[in-house]
């Protein structure tokens, strides 16, 4: 498949007669990390029903059904791959009011992980009952967290500030008629059908990390020498040279079992009416706007939404007292939280469209009317990149040229190495050193290999990507200090 250069950064990949070519973001460097299989994906996309626009990211790479790094729009379907299993899952940072010198020591930094990982577990179905310190949720508050999301009222009851609400890009998720009954209506259903055994359970992963490529590290904060980015730092709540804390995770156990739930329920549709699957692909199925089964996925999306931006507010408050007891005083709020597994209603060419974002992040700039009422307006919202542990990770923000690619950038660096590869070809003490080299202290005693930052790719040429494609500009990058990883 050929991409057609239309600038250093951006391509064209044509898709066939009646459709607009998919859009692609990368250097040349970049776009030789597109496998064959990943470019298809980007094809079966594009060319699926009701798809008005395909976008693909420098971090794109093979995913199920749509490539990991991609935007998809429609106006018309929603897609439950493009949203994919971990729905919601999210980045968000958390800055403190501590200079970088106060977790210069391992001794400190070794006491931070273990206060942290008293009261946020990780890994897989790992939740509250698995540490001393984390929050007693009960099914009631579960079922709000799910139907509310960050209500004043959760917040309240799980003892985490209210401001932060409006330090997230969606604080909460309606139901597909826009109210929080229908998706009471919807968790009751699903409550009813067993779909939710074990609830109690369950809602107990509030507040939990999970497992594989989630993690919570901490960071130093170095704003860009520029007056330009340093102003934007400012009114982002970022203070160069201090401590922040930036976290990954999404929706759990929840949100996977809704997801799967989704994917079953549609593919008996597909196969009971004989519609074909996109490019032969059954990730991409997916349901008109209006029917039953598109209400049911956009509940069911908006329920696991609702849990990721809970799980992530929780996870920012348990941070910061795990830091309160190490170190008493420490003083924290929450710069932003922001998805890059979701679709959001969105104005794109006039006409409001879902945008999808698997493994992309919304991207407004500057003036972009949905910011009107948020601390945003007049600079654009805090894009959250993780990168790996040792080139950093990076905030930006957006400019005028993200109008080009639906309002979207990347996600992170992408994975360069399949998991399986990497295991297979990395060496483990290698690895380890790398970490030890670099002075980043993690909690895990062998860091897992298909984590490696060798496993992604060149995060460096990623942000470049961004940059001389005109989608967006780095405000700060995050140096790593230590890693929680399962
Ligand atoms: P995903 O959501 O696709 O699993 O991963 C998002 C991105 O996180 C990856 O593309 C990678 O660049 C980044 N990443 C993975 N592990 C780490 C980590 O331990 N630290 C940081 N800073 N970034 C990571
Ligand atoms: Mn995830
Ligand atoms: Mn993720």
């Amino acid at each position: 498949m050929e991409m057609i250069e239309t600038g250093e950064a951006t391509a064209i990949l044509p898709a066939g007669n009646h459709h607009s070519p998919v859009k692609v973001f990368g250097t040349e460097a970049i776009r030789a990390t597109f496998d064959e299989l990943c470019l298809q994906q980007a094809i079966n996309s594009r060319t699926a029903p009701g798809v008005t626009q395909v976008v693909l990211n420098p971090d794109a790479h093979c995913g199920y059904g749509a490539p990991i790094g991609c935007v998809l729009a429609s106006p018309t379907h929603v897609y439950p791959g493009p949203v994919g299993y971990d729905i919601k899952c999210s980045m968000s940072l958390l800055q403190t009011d501590l200079p970088a010198d106060a977790v210069s020591t391992r001794e400190i930094r070794r006491e931070l992980i273990h206060a942290i990982c008293r009261r946020i577990p990780t890994g897989m179905g790992k939740g509250a009952r698995d540490v001393p310190k984390s929050r007693k949720v009960d099914e009631k508050l579960g079922a709000a967290a799910m139907c509310e999301g960050a209500s004043s009222d959760v917040l309240a009851k799980l003892g985490i500030p209210t401001s932060w609400a409006e330090r997230c890009e969606d604080a909460f998720h309606r139901g597909h008629d826009d109210s929080v009954d229908s998706l009471r209506q919807r968790l009751y259903e699903l409550r009813q059908g067993r779909v939710f055994n074990k609830f109690r359970e369950r809602v107990q992963q509030l507040g939990s990390y999970g497992g594989g490529n989630h993690f919570g590290e901490c960071e130093v904060v170095d704003v860009v020498d520029q007056p330009e980015a340093r102003a934007t730092a400012e009114v982002f709540g970022l203070r160069d040279g201090h401590v922040a804390f930036l976290s990954h995770c999404g929706s759990r156990g929840i949100g996977h079992r809704l997801a799967t739930g989704q994917f079953r329920a549609l593919e008996a549709k597909f196969d009971q009416w004989g519609i074909p699957y996109p490019g032969n692909d059954k990730q991409l199925v997916h349901a008109p706007l209006g029917t039953p089964e598109a209400d049911a996925y956009l509940d069911d999306m908006a329920l696991g939404a609702n849990f990721a931006t809970v799980n992530h507010l929780l996870i920012n408050q348990l941070v910061l007292e795990a830091f309160q007891e190490v170190i008493p005083g420490t003083q924290g709020t929450l710069v932003y939280f922001i998805s890059h597994n979701i679709a959001r209603q969105e104005i794109v060419d006039n006409r409001p469209t879902w945008v999808h974002r698997k493994g992309a992040t919304r991207a407004f700039p500057a003036g972009h009317h949905a910011l009107r009422q948020t601390p945003f307006a007049d600079t654009g919202h805090p894009i959250l990149l993780p990168g790996n542990p040792q080139a950093g990770s990076s905030v930006m923000v957006a400019s005028e040229g993200a109008r080009e690619s639906c309002y979207s950038v990347n996600h992170g660096a992408g994975r360069m190495l399949g998991r399986r590869r990497a295991i297979k070809e990395l060496d483990q003490k290698t690895v380890d050193d790398s970490f030890t080299d670099a002075d980043i202290l993690t909690n895990c005693r062998r860091y897992p290999k298909d984590e490696a930052p060798a496993a992604y790719k060149d995060f460096d040429e990623v942000l470049r990507s961004v940059e001389k494609a005109g989608l967006a500009t780095e405000v700060a990058r995050l140096r790593a200090r230590f890693v929680i990883k399962d």
